[in-house]
């Protein structure tokens, strides 16, 4: 995904805000037709019925009938991506649209480009035989930092190419979705990015994510997410404050709940830019890429429990929940993982933090404090969270403890492993014979 900021004129912003509410108005009625479906009623209408559909509401509705209809189409198209990749994306359902807050639309690219196989022979129709022609979008390079791209109904509008240190690179895609966020547009190209090549140097580096390190590496290194700072978090809390105390549905309100959505934006904007980077940092420069294996959805979840059952310390819960979700854990190894690809790891890590890089012991008298790690066994000491990303570039956690039976009555019962026990030899990584 290439992303970049347009800057549209005045006219370009009426006529694309045009195009956004025509989106949104076929995305909801087929929202609103799948949502009708019930089992044993007959399919729901796939893709091509739908555009049949668009044509007959179009002759009928003048509004629509005066948008553009690449655009309408293309909001059916996403519509059907997301029905269909609705248990994979994390996103669930394809779910309403509302105005101001899910502005966008797609646009197909009105090139026409030979397709090509992977292997470089031409695509030929099944049917006639004739070479298959792709779309692609026209875009147009100004100088070293603009270039325009064509928007069905505006012509060129202007972005800017922002440079990813080889130089600005104009993105080739066939499509693009263009959405109006916080006072922003922005233009998002689909394309698939290239691999990093491997350094080939047969290095393996560990990764382990946490909350006051975001990703400390078992070579020594800590690398930080950006956060905000601590006067943006106050004004933040001012905006909400004034917001919270300003009259229902006055204009002191609106613009109090802009800025701070504009505050969190830029958070936001930080948290991507920091992935990115690092990301590309990590497939550049190592062979094989190993993260602790976590469950973030579940890591996150709420405290809140039931009304019969709340839970408790709920808004520490949350506020831990936030701290984690901003270190953009996800997006990290997500983005590591299509720079990288076949060469990252999941490691599935329980005790990484409590195990002794050196020796392998296990003890949780050994962390002495969120940075310091002293081994109650040999000694070795180290950084907390180096030592976690060490036991994780080398491929494991602790040994699963095996479980004690109790003799008579046969109970199993889980004990804590003994502290003052020496260290086992097949803990320590000393064969048995
Ligand atoms: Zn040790």
């Amino acid at each position: 995904m290439a992303r970049f900021r347009l800057y549209p004129t005045g006219e370009q912003v009426r006529q694309m805000l045009l195009h956004c509410a025509h989106a949104r108005y076929v995305w909801n009625l087929a929202v609103e037709q799948h949502a009708h479906w019930k089992p044993g009623r007959g399919s729901a209408p796939g893709f091509a019925e739908q555009c049949r559909q668009l044509t007959e509401a179009r002759r009928a509705n003048e509004w629509l009938a005066a948008g553009n209809a690449d655009v309408q189409q293309q909001a059916l198209r996403d519509f059907g991506t997301a029905k269909s990749a609705r248990f994979t994306s994390g996103f669930g359902e394809p779910t309403w649209r509302k105005k101001f807050m899910h502005e966008g639309f797609r646009v197909i690219g009105t090139d026409r480009v030979p397709e090509y196989h992977a292997d470089g022979s031409v695509k030929l129709n099944a049917k006639t035989g004739r070479q298959v022609m792709g779309r692609s979008v026209v875009v147009r390079k100004l100088n070293r930092r603009w270039a325009q791209v064509k928007v069905p109904g505006c012509g060129w509008v202007r972005f800017r190419l922002s440079a990813d240190g080889k130089g600005a690179k104009l993105p080739d895609a066939k499509t693009f979705r263009v959405t109006f966020r916080n006072g922003q547009w922005h233009a998002a190209f689909a394309v698939v990015p290239q691999p990093t090549p491997a350094p080939g140097t047969g290095e393996i580096i560990g990764i382990d994510r946490g909350v006051t390190i975001t990703a400390a590496l078992s070579d020594g290194r800590k690398l930080n997410c950006p956060q905000l700072t601590t006067r943006e978090r106050a004004q933040i809390r001012k905006h909400q404050r004034r917001a919270a105390r300003a009259p229902k549905g006055s204009e002191a309100k609106a613009a109090g709940y802009a800025k701070v959505a504009k505050l969190k934006a830029r958070e936001a904007n930080r948290r991507k830019d920091w992935c990115e980077k690092t990301s590309t940092l990590l497939a550049k420069s190592y062979d094989l890429i190993r993260f602790e294996k976590l469950n973030i959805r579940n890591m996150t979840r709420s405290a809140k429990g039931s009304v019969e059952r709340p839970g408790r310390n709920v808004a520490q819960k949350a506020g831990l929940n936030r701290g984690i979700l901003a270190q953009g854990w996800g997006l990290l190894r997500q983005r590591t993982g299509h720079k990288a690809p076949g060469r990252v790891e999941d490691i599935p890590a329980p005790y990484t933090s409590l195990r002794c890089s050196a020796c392998g012991w296990i003890d949780k008298n050994s962390r002495k404090s969120q940075a310091e790690f002293v081994c109650s066994s040999c000694g070795f000491t180290c950084n907390a969270d180096t030592n976690a990303a060490s036991n994780v570039a080398a491929g494991q956690g602790g040994i699963p403890r095996p479980r004690r039976t109790a003799g008579a009555g046969g109970v199993t019962t889980a004990t804590s492993r003994s502290s003052t026990r020496e260290p086992q030899p097949t803990w320590v990584g000393i064969p048995l014979f």
